[in-house]
Order: structure tokens, then sequence, then C-alpha cells
């Protein structure tokens, strides 16, 4: 039997998606032994949290009511805590800012070998197969681990869980050591872009180098307005100083997945295509029939943006 505990993720009183796809990933994992999946939820409203996150596949919610926001050190002992008391086979978290900060400090603990940003997993009880991508994308690695892992999973590669489940609600009681804390949130401040997420929007229009000049941008809101859509953009916009980088899609950005992203003018470098393939629709705007954006695009208009974007702008207006 294989045990897993999956770290779930929340910001600002929001579960993030991540936290659903991590219960697809352990189920995934757990079941190839007959094993046991258990979420932990740790600081802020873990009961509300609590009670989202029981859905399919999950059998204990663990929750560690401490603290509101993310710290380091209540998720780096509270993590190890719950491994020694459940014995789990392998400790999941978010491949996040939150996850990459306290997995690697509990696999030092532990003295467990840790894999991040995985994107496929898979398990005879005994070793762990864990697919990696690396240059890019351009190139797959598969990566055997025995025995008990951490491991940091990539978001939008597992389908969010759904369903409502019948998890038990535990309370973790965590013998958080303030003195080891080493930090605390005193608050927070947006950088540039105020509090856009591109991560949750719905619809993106997506700008690239293509829209040569910043002025031009004009046009791109106009449409994003039209359409009730959220604009971001490739990295080169980002580069210029046109757009904040919270707006960035892609490897060094972030990894959206909206219903609907247009790509306007993007060519669809892998650095680029990494952050945005989870979209349900792609609608590529682009002069260029062989831009690699034209291999994942639904929706296809080759043609000049300066003509498109406004003619679009109008037909939703
Ligand atoms: C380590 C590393 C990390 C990176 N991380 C990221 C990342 O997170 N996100 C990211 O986006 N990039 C990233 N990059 C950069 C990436 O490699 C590409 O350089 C970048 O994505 C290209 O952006 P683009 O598609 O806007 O520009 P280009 O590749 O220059 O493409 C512009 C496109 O616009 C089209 N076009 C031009 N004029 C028009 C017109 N009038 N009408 C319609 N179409 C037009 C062209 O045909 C072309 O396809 C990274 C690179 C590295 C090395």
């Amino acid at each position: 039997m294989t045990d897993v505990l999956a770290i779930t993720d929340h910001r600002r009183g929001e579960l993030r998606d991540v936290s659903y796809e991590i219960i697809t990933a352990g189920r995934e994992l757990a079941d190839a032994t007959g094993g046991d999946l258990h979420l932990a939820v740790i600081s802020g409203t873990v009961e509300d949290f609590a009670e989202k996150l029981d859905r399919e596949g999950v059998d204990v919610v663990h929750t560690v009511d401490y603290g509101e926001e993310f710290n380091h050190g209540v998720y780096a002992q509270a993590t190890t805590q719950l491994y020694d008391e459940l014995a789990p086979q392998y400790v999941l978290a978010p491949n996040s800012v939150n996850g990459l900060d306290y997995a690697p400090a509990v696999a030092n603990e532990l003295d467990l070998p840790i894999v991040t940003d995985t994107i496929a997993l898979e398990s005879d009880g005994e070793t762990l197969t864990a697919t990696r991508e690396m240059y890019g994308g351009k190139v797959e690695t598969t990566n055997e681990v025995e025995g008990s892992a951490v491991v940091t999973i990539r978001s939008a590669e597992w389908p969010a869980a759904e369903g409502t489940g019948d998890a038990t609600i535990e309370s973790f009681d965590a013998d958080i050591d303030e003195g080891a804390l080493g930090s605390t949130v005193s608050g927070f401040e947006e950088v540039g872009g105020g509090d856009v997420d591109i991560t949750e929007a719905d619809v993106l229009v997506s700008v690239g180098r293509g829209i040569e000049e910043e002025e031009n941008l004009d046009i791109i809101h106009d449409l994003a307005d039209a359409l009730d859509a959220t604009v971001s953009s490739s990295r080169p916009i980002v580069d210029n100083g046109w757009l904040p980088k919270n707006r960035q899609v892609g490897q060094s950005g972030k990894v959206v997945t909206p219903d609907v992203y247009i790509a306007i003018g993007i060519s669809g470098a892998v650095q680029h295509v990494a952050g945005m393939k989870g979209s349900d629709t792609i609608v590529a705007i682009n002069t260029d029939p062989n831009a690699p954006i034209m291999d994942i695009a639904d929706y296809a208009i080759v043609d000049d943006l300066f003509d498109v974007v406004p003619a679009l702008t109008e037909q939703f207006s």
C-alpha cells in the first residue's frame, strides 16, 4: 500500500487551482497500490478550505490551524510532522512559489530525495517514475526514484478533481517551534499590474512582438474590453517594459488555463507554449501560417493583426 500526503496551496483566502489538481495526481499514485490519499491544508480558514477540498478520491483532509498566510517555517514544520505521523510513501507539493519554498526543506529535513516540476507520475509501490520536461519542453526525461520521495507537481498538468467526497476531516495539532520560524508575513504589496491574476482569467487576449510598438497596445486593450477579457503577453512585451511581469505567460512567466486564449502576434516558442498549452480553446492571429503556434491552435486567422484585431473589437462591441 502506498499512502500519499499531498499539501494544498492557497493565497489571500483562495485555494489555488493546483490544490484540486494535486488531488488527481495523488489519487493516481495512491490507486497504483490501493493506498490512501491524505491532503493537508495549512494556515488560513482551514475548516472552510477542507470542505472545499473534500472531493472524490480524498480519504482524509488534515487541517493545520496556524496563521493566515503562507510561511516557510510553518509549512516545513507541519509537513515534516505530518510525514512522521502518517508515514506516507510520497509527499506531493505544488511546484508553485510556495511549494518550491518549503518542499526542498522538507526533503532535506526528512533526508528524502526530491523530484521537482513533474508532469506525470507512476508508481508500482516501490519505484516512482516521474516525468519532467527539459530544454523548455523540447525533451522529456523519466526519473526513477526508489522508496519514499518528495515530489512537486506542475500546475495544469492534471485535471482538477471533481465531485463531492466523503473524506474525514481531522485537525492536526502541529507543534510549531516559533523560535525557528525566521520570518513572518506582515502584509501584501502587489507588483505592478495591480491585482490582476492572469491564472484566474477565463479569456486571455495575449499579445506578442508582432504588435511592434508600445502605443499599438491600445488595440489589444480595446479588444480585451470588448470581450471582457484580461490582457497577457509573451516575454518580449514584458522585457520591453510595456506590460508588467505578472502578465507574462510561459516558462519564466505564469502557467494559464483559460477557456479561450487568443495569441496575437505570438510565434509560439516552446517557452511560451509551456505556459498556455493547457488552454481549452486557442485562437492564433498571425501573418505566418507556419508559425509554431499554428501547431496547437484550434482556430487560426492568418492575417495582419492590425486589420483583424480592430475588426474583432467592432464585432464584439
Ligand atoms: C530561458 C528562457 C525562458 C523564456 N521564457 C519565456 C516565457 O516565459 N514566455 C515567453 O513568451 N517567452 C519566453 N522566452 C522567449 C521565447 O523563446 C521567445 O523568444 C518569445 O516567446 C517570442 O515572443 P513572441 O512570440 O512575442 O515574438 P516572436 O517570436 O518574434 O513572434 C512574433 C510573431 O508575430 C507575428 N507577426 C508579426 N507581425 C504581425 C502582424 N502584423 N500581424 C500578425 N502577426 C504578426 C510573426 O509572424 C511572429 O510569429 C524564454 C526564453 C528563454 C531562453
